[in-house]
């Protein structure tokens, strides 16, 4: 039976989708708040993480191991690399690698290490599922690669260089930890963002101007998502 996590770094992440339940159970676990609903007898649990990798993966885990989650969807905001994304724009992830994970000095490529891969592939169920809600819908979201890193990237030297190591499109701090959990777990996942910011100089500022609405247009795809799973 299916058991839908959805997960976001942020407070500001998930309150748009707790906002759509009445009736929400909190369980305190790990120095964390576990929100479980109901919703068209599927059976929820959200929660925010904390912002980066290590605490990502801390509630991707206890989602799974804890409270029986057999999908995982992530919902939040990010970084654009590729120009083509702005404010608002919706991004989901074909595949995602660590970008500061660095053992390069033995000969190893960036976002490697042995037993790993650089990336990691989402379900492809869940990303037609996903490009299934943005045809019905009208609304425009591009598939493309992810690079998460422990950086909030305000740079766009550092920028560039993701961008062109990866091939990454956006970047942001959880959504390659929660996929490596997740494919070791054997749990299919999505990872959603929409654009905060572009992860130049000014990216500290558009964050803070537009983490609210990203938010919430990366929370209603979602939903439109979840109404739609099986
Ligand atoms: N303002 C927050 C910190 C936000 S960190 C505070 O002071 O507490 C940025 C968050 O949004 C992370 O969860 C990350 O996943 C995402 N994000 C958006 N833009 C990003 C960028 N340019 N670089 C890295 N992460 C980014």
């Amino acid at each position: 039976m299916l058991k839908l996590a959805i997960m976001g770094a942020m407070q500001e992440e998930i309150e748009p989708l707790i906002a759509n339940f009445s009736d929400v159970k909190v369980t305190e676990f790990a120095n964390n708040k576990y929100y479980e609903v109901n919703f068209n007898g599927i059976d929820i649990v959200i929660a925010y993480s904390k912002i980066g990798k290590v605490f990502a993966s801390l509630t991707a885990t206890t989602m799974i191991e804890k409270f029986g989650c057999n999908k995982l969807l992530f919902s939040g905001v990010a970084g654009a690399i590729n120009p083509s994304l702005k404010i608002g724009d919706l991004i989901v992830a074909t595949k995602l690698c660590q970008h500061d994970l660095d053992i390069t000095a033995f000969g190893h490529p960036y976002g490697y290490v042995p037993g790993g891969a650089v990336y990691i592939e989402s379900d492809k169920e869940l990303i037609e599922l996903a490009n299934e809600v943005s045809n019905d819908l009208n609304i425009k979201l591009t598939e493309g690669i992810i690079a998460t890193g422990d950086q909030f990237v305000a740079n766009e030297e550092r920028k560039n260089w993701i961008g062109n190591t990866f091939k990454a499109d956006a970047l942001e701090m959880e959504g390659a930890s929660v996929a490596v959990v997740c494919n070791a777990l054997d749990v299919p996942f999505l990872i959603l963002r929409s654009i905060s910011d572009s992860a130049d100089m000014d990216a500290g500022f558009s964050f803070d101007e537009f983490l609210k609405s990203s938010a919430l247009r990366s929370a209603e795809f979602i939903m439109e998502v979840v109404k739609r799973v099986k």
